[in-house]
């Protein structure tokens, strides 16, 4: 097969890990920067140039899309499905996945266990948000925030309401949410592949810390995960409509909640703790399911 793989740069240990396990498999792999693809919109035969050179001929594409290029990459992506490309993971999904409110939406229409959460865009109705979702202690998140930046933790009402007011001070978009203190600063990586959780791990804050990523001194270990663990991660996978996703759970009192869905999840820290070949599941599912126009969107919606 001919595979693309959507990456800024191929030196990262993703993007390497890819190459080296679609290559270890006899397929042909190329990465192409996505900020350096262009394409014409037309009805007749859609196309992509990436320096220059036209870019048909690829059986499936694998979109490692970082959130600052989420507009313009799920756009690329978008073309290469309606040149019939089949997506690992489709850019209707993608996008569901970056917006953390939505996907909150969707997967609480969905039954799935999430913390108590909370969304205001009036700084007059911040009392009443913080009794909706169960007073202080509180976390509060940035929409736009990645990698743990922009996660602040209220241990009291008077800081969540200055925290809340300050952000909306600045138009920024916030959620509040339940704070799940018997987490103790640990949460949980399920790594989806189609309908299974391939590896999973934990990820412990270093002391002092409540948020557990590793880009924040997190450690990650090996976990066991119970089979309603297993299965929300998968639902929560299937309800986003992704094929492969780093699914973030965090054990609560009232079970396991989802914290995130993660749409271009790390190989490097579920590789060293499980000690999988990762990469190469994710090759050998695209090899079982790639098929022209194989997709359940089609680029609309
Ligand atoms: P980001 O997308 O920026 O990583 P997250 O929502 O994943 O933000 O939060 C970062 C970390 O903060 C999580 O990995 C988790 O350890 C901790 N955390 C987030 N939300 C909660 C919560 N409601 N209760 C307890 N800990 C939380």
């Amino acid at each position: 097969m001919k595979i693309a793989i959507l990456s800024r740069n191929k030196k990262l240990y993703s993007t390497r890990r890819l190459i080296a396990a679609a290559q270890a498999r006899d397929h042909e792999v190329a990465v192409l920067d996505v900020v350096r693809c262009y394409m014409n919109i037309t009805s007749m035969r859609p196309s992509i140039h990436f320096r220059g050179e036209d870019q048909s001929g690829f059986d499936a594409v694998i979109p490692r899309i970082g959130a600052s290029v989420t507009f313009y990459g799920t756009a690329v992506l978008r073309q290469f499905e309606m040149m019939g490309v089949y997506p690992l993971n489709e850019s209707v999904a993608i996008t569901r996945s970056r917006d953390k409110l939505r996907s909150l939406q969707l997967l609480s229409r969905k039954g799935i266990g999430l913390p108590v959460t909370g969304f205001a865009n009036c700084p007059d109705d911040v009392e009443d948000l913080i009794k909706m979702v169960g007073g202080a202690p509180l976390v509060i998140k940035l929409l736009e925030g990645t990698q743990g930046i922009g996660v602040v933790l209220a241990e009291t009402q008077k800081a969540a309401e200055s925290v809340i007011e300050a952000f909306m001070g600045l138009k920024a978009n916030i959620l509040v949410q339940e704070y799940i203190r018997e987490a103790g600063g640990a949460d949980i990586r399920c790594f989806v592949i189609g309908d299974k959780v391939v590896a999973a791990m934990k990820r412990q804050a270093q002391a002092g810390e409540f948020r557990s990523n590793l880009h924040r001194g997190g450690s990650a270990s090996l976990i066991k995960i119970t089979p309603e663990e297993r299965s929300t991660a998968v639902r929560a996978a299937k309800v986003m409509g992704l094929n492969v996703a780093g699914v973030d759970l965090l054990r609560s009192n009232h079970g396991a909640v989802v914290m995130e869905v993660n749409s271009s999840p790390g190989l490097e820290g579920i590789e060293a703790a499980s000690g999988k070949d990762i990469a190469g599941m994710i090759i050998e599912f695209i090899t079982r399911n790639a098929r022209p126009h194989h997709t359940r969107t089609r680029g609309q919606g």
